[in-house]
């Protein structure tokens, strides 16, 4: 299901403005997870359609998402399904697990299924530890006045069950990865979340 919101009044004229500028402003850095597009890691089996157990990269689950660090704006009292889109800019940083929003430009084309990983970050720029591990359930398209796509507002849902997991899995991160990340360029990560 994709919900398309042409009529964010308060939002447009920001978006006018700059969505890029605005995520600058108010973004946080997070881990994005693409689990949507996810890929066969090298020690995948053919014959028992599993990965190897001691794989460093996969962890044995055979497949392999992509983790980024990009910004995102981090909302909570939006109610995207009412059409009371003025609480945009002024309820950033009010905290309210049942409407939570995250909201990601376009150009990252977030999805279902994507996880959004929030982590503190070291002076150097590297992801530290695990505070929310957040599913993506629904992407819904907000417009400019041009009509273009500017923004997307992720609805989440709070994995507290693989908060441990990602946890463990980013302690023993390998630093190419970690270097990776950290310059804005893409990872592996494993898929876990896989159904
Ligand atoms: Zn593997």
């Amino acid at each position: 299901m994709r919900y398309v919101y042409d009529n964010f009044k308060n939002v447009e004229i920001d978006l006018r403005q700059n969505s890029e500028l605005l995520t600058e402003e108010f973004g946080i850095n997070v881990l994005y997870i693409r689990n949507a597009k996810f890929i066969r890691c090298k020690c995948f089996n053919d014959l028992n359609k599993n990965g190897d157990a001691k794989c460093p990269y996969c962890l044995g689950t055979g497949h392999l998402a992509s983790v980024q660090k990009i910004k995102a704006i981090e909302s909570s009292n939006v109610r995207p399904y009412s059409d009371e889109s003025s609480t945009f800019k002024t309820n950033i940083g009010v905290t309210d697990q049942k409407s939570e929003i995250y909201y990601i430009r376009q150009q990252y084309n977030p999805k279902e299924r994507d996880l959004i990983l929030k982590v503190t970050w070291d002076k150097y720029g590297n992801p530290v530890d695990i505070v929310k591990v957040l599913e993506i359930i629904n992407v819904y398209e907000m417009r400019g006045d041009n009509g273009r796509v500017e923004l997307n507002g992720c609805v989440i849902n709070n994995r507290t069950d693989l908060v441990t997991p990602y946890r463990k899995y980013l302690s023993i991160l390998p630093k190419k990865i970690i270097r990776q990340i950290n310059i804005g360029e893409k990872g592996v990560w494993p898929l876990m979340n896989k159904e």
